[in-house]
This record gives C-alpha cells, sequence and structure tokens, in this order.
C-alpha cells in the first residue's frame, strides 16, 4: 500500500521541485512513488503507509550502525539542553578535530563544514591557492557534490537521470575541469602532459560509490599518487562516502595511500549535516584565518552536530572489529548474489567492497563510467520494485553503491538474498 505517499508526492511536486530536495531520493530512473519515510530503527525503514523495509542505503552512507543509534541519540539529547549553536567556538570541536586526526593520519589539521559538497568545493579552492594552478582533473562517472567544477561527466542522481554535464556552468569553469576515465592511469599521465604546470588538483573517490560500486585496479591509486608528487599536483581523495566505512582512517588505510587533502561526509555527522576537509598541516595553513584561502560557516562545526559525529565516530575507534564484521556481510552477499545470478544464467556482475556493493545488469566486467553504463537499465527498474515489493530498499537507481550497516545480520543478509533471487526470477520468467 502506497496510498499516503502517493499523496504526499502529489503535493510534494507542486511546491518542491520533482517533490523532493535531493534527486537521488526520487524514482524518476525507475519509475513509481517514492516512499515517505517516516521513522527508522536499526536495519528498517518504515514508511507513511507503515510498511516496513530492510534498508539498504543508509541515508546514502552516514548509517553504518543503523538507524537510530542509542549512544549518538543520547549524545544529541544532552547536547540541545545547552542550546543548538553559538557562533563561537567550543571545546567540541577541538575534540573533533584531534579524533579526526587520529582516525585519519594524513590529515593533520582539519577544517569542519556542513556538507560533502562543501568539503569538495573548499579542498578544490584551496589547491588553487596552494599551487597557483587553475585547473583540476575529475573521474568521469565521480560524483564530488553539485559544485560547479564537478558537474562534468559526473555520477549518482546527474548519472541516473541522464544529465551528468548539467546546464547553467560557465564555459570557463567547464574549461577548468579536465576529465579522465576511471581506472586509465595513461589517460592521466597524457592530461598531465597536454596540460602540463596547469593542474592543481586531481580528485578521485578512492572507491566509486557514484556509478555504482567500482573498485580501483590494483596498483592504480598508487600510480596516481606518483604522478601527482611528480606533477606538483595536490592529490585529494574524496572519501565522503569511503570515510570510517571502508575501514576507521578510510579508503586511504585500506590500500595504504597518502593523499594531500581528504574530504569527508556523511558518517562524519553520524546523520547530521556535515562535512570536512583537512590534510597536510602546510597545506590547510592557507585556510582563513590561518592563510589567505577564504572560507567560512555560520552553523560550520556545530555542536549538535559534533555530538552526533563525535558519538559514531567514537563509537567505531572503540570496536574496531565492526569492520571485520561488514567485510564478512558484504562478501557473504556478493557471493549469495552471484551464486543466484549463475543459477538463473544471468551472467550479472557484482562488485563489491566491505560495506559497499552493487549488482551491475550487464555480464561486462565494471571498471569505469563505460563499463557501468552497459547495463541493462529497465530490468535493473523492474527488479528494484520487485525488491521493495517483497520489502527491501534499494537505491533506486542502478549507478549507486548500497551500504550495509552492523544491523544487517546474518538472518536479514539471507532475507535480501532470497527477495533478490525471486525478484530475479521473475525477472527471468516474463
Ligand atoms: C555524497 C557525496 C558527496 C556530496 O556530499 P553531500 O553531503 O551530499 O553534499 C561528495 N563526494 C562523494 C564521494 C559523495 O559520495
Amino acid at each position: 500500500m502506497i496510498k499516503k505517499s502517493e499523496k504526499a508526492f502529489q503535493e510534494a511536486v507542486n511546491y518542491i521541485p520533482g517533490g523532493v530536495n535531493s534527486p537521488v531520493r526520487a524514482f524518476k530512473s525507475v519509475g513509481g512513488t517514492p516512499r515517505f519515510i517516516k521513522r527508522a530503527k536499526g536495519a528498517y525503514l518504515t514508511d507513511e503507509d507503515n510498511t516496513k523495509y530492510i534498508d539498504l542505503i543508509g541515508s546514502w552512507g552516514p548509517m553504518i550502525l543503523g538507524h537510530a543509534f542509542e549512544p549518538v541519540e543520547n549524545a544529541v539529547r544532552k547536547a540541545i539542553k545547552s542550546s543548538f549553536s553559538f557562533g563561537a567556538p567550543t571545546v567540541k570541536e577541538v575534540e573533533m578535530a584531534k579524533l579526526i586526526c587520529d582516525l585519519v593520519p594524513s590529515v593533520e589539521m582539519v577544517r569542519m563544514v556542513n556538507s560533502g559538497t562543501e568539503a569538495t568545493m573548499s579542498a578544490i579552492r584551496l589547491a588553487r591557492a596552494y599551487t597557483g594552478k587553475n585547473k583540476i582533473i575529475k573521474f568521469e562517472g565521480c560524483y564530488h557534490g553539485h559544485g560547479d567544477a564537478f558537474l562534468i561527466s559526473a555520477g549518482s542522481g546527474a548519472l541516473s537521470l541522464g544529465v551528468p554535464d548539467s546546464p547553467g556552468i560557465t564555459p570557463s569553469t567547464l574549461g577548468d575541469t579536465l576529465t579522465a576515465p576511471y581506472n586509465d592511469l595513461d589517460a592521466v599521465k597524457r592530461l598531465l602532459e597536454t596540460h602540463k604546470g596547469e593542474v592543481a588538483a586531481l580528485i578521485i573517490e578512492p572507491v566509486v560509490g557514484n556509478m555504482g560500486c567500482v573498485l580501483p585496479k590494483e596498483g592504480y591509486l598508487q600510480g596516481l599518487r606518483d604522478l601527482c608528487t611528480k606533477e606538483g599536483v595536490v592529490f585529494i581523495f574524496d572519501e565522503v562516502m569511503t570515510g570510517f566505512r571502508l575501514a576507521l582512517g578510510g579508503a586511504q588505510e585500506r590500500f595504504g595511500i597518502t593523499p594531500d587533502l581528504t574530504t569527508m561526509g556523511k558518517i562524519i555527522g553520524g546523520g547530521m549535516p556535515v562535512g570536512a576537509y583537512g590534510g597536510k598541516k602546510e597545506i590547510m595553513q592557507m585556510v582563513a584565518p590561518s592563510g589567505p584561502m577564504y572560507q567560512a560557516g555560520t552553523l560550520s562545526g556545530n555542536p549538535i552536530a559534533m555530538s552526533a559525529g563525535m558519538a559514531m565516530l567514537k563509537h567505531l575507534k572503540k570496536h574496531p572489529e565492526i569492520y571485520a564484521q561488514l567485510d564478512e556481510t558484504g562478501a557473504f552477499i556478493a557471493e549469495g548474489l552471484r551464486k543466484s545470478v549463475k543459477e538463473l544464467g544471468l551472467n550479472y556482475t557484482v562488485n563489491q567492497i566491505g560495506s559497499m556493493y552493487s549488482l551491475f545488469f550487464t555480464s561486462e566486467h565494471v571498471v569505469d563510467f563505460k563499463t557501468a553504463k552497459t547495463a541493462d537499465i529497465p530490468a535493473f527498474s523492474k527488479y528494484f520494485h520487485q525488491m521493495l515489493n517483497r520489502g527491501v530498499y534499494l537505491a533506486p537507481s542502478q549507478f549507486e553503491s548500497l551500504f550495509l550497516s552492523t544491523k544487517i545480520d546474518k538472518r536479514i543478509a539471507n532475507k535480501i538474498l532470497r527477495a533478490s533471487h525471486y525478484s530475479l526470477t521473475s525477472l527471468v520468467e516474463e
């Protein structure tokens, strides 16, 4: 039953563009009515019509410990008693900064912002200020928030809606963003040769989540690190999605790579709007008021958001075994899906690392934007709705990674696999 969601959506489209405050929430690429969620607990979402779903998006990343996680809830309850924002420094911000620098060793100094988008926009400005160069390199299908410089061959909602290059961006901005295919080191080498001495930064999702889950090839990230060092390019890991998810120290810990700057978001706020960028002291000291690169925020380092994020990070730090558990659940689901598609003769691709995974509706090995786009979108859309009807809430797009939380145990994982097998079976029988 989706009566209440339908009514809410009909009203929403009159007042909010597309009825949603972020395009990825719409069901535009899969069809149908988005479910309006009224509450969530643990592994489950509940919509306005009281239907429960196993949640595989986790608010697009933050809910790694499941919904309404008690230590986070308690920290927020305690914090709100002292007012919501002061516009003056708090000791919580210092504690948060120290915690981040402790968990992510490449980060020697950090600035808090309010979203991943703010983090990446600021990191790029900082890299330009630091190098005195203008151009940046990004990768096709990677998403770094909705800053102008990044909406070129962008992933996530932009890709799902078929608008990877948004209108409204000036030709000069377009000209300063160079793009290369993911997992192709030679393409970056060529760009750096053609634009020698012009490139300020190279920004990458170390594991891509925003064209579906795509892993870096062996040696690829190290190759980029070496190129950036050689050419004096600021190497930025956008860990808004992977930070505190693929390991306590993010993808950089998992792959043993040291970027110059790191952007963070999602998990860092425990579900509150938080982002951060940080890295080498020498670069970070360019940020105002210690240096000339201007960046500010009325609500940045907000005490309620800091309390939520810190409760989350502290719990993760205290229980590092969580990452082994998430790896195990992820591998279990990926194996189950591979077995299922093979049994049904579908030959689809499953990409997985830790608690991130995607089932791609293609037999191609998905390593970049081009191969991701070979997916059969109509088939995915049918599968999406089959899964939803069976009580599993997937990302409403083929081009998004799914996210597991610690609340997805073996029993729930088996439920997901069964729902998936039946959904795929009905596609085959059609
Ligand atoms: C979600 C995301 C962003 C943008 O973060 P917002 O908080 O949505 O602005 C940037 N980079 C990556 C890799 C992301 O996944």
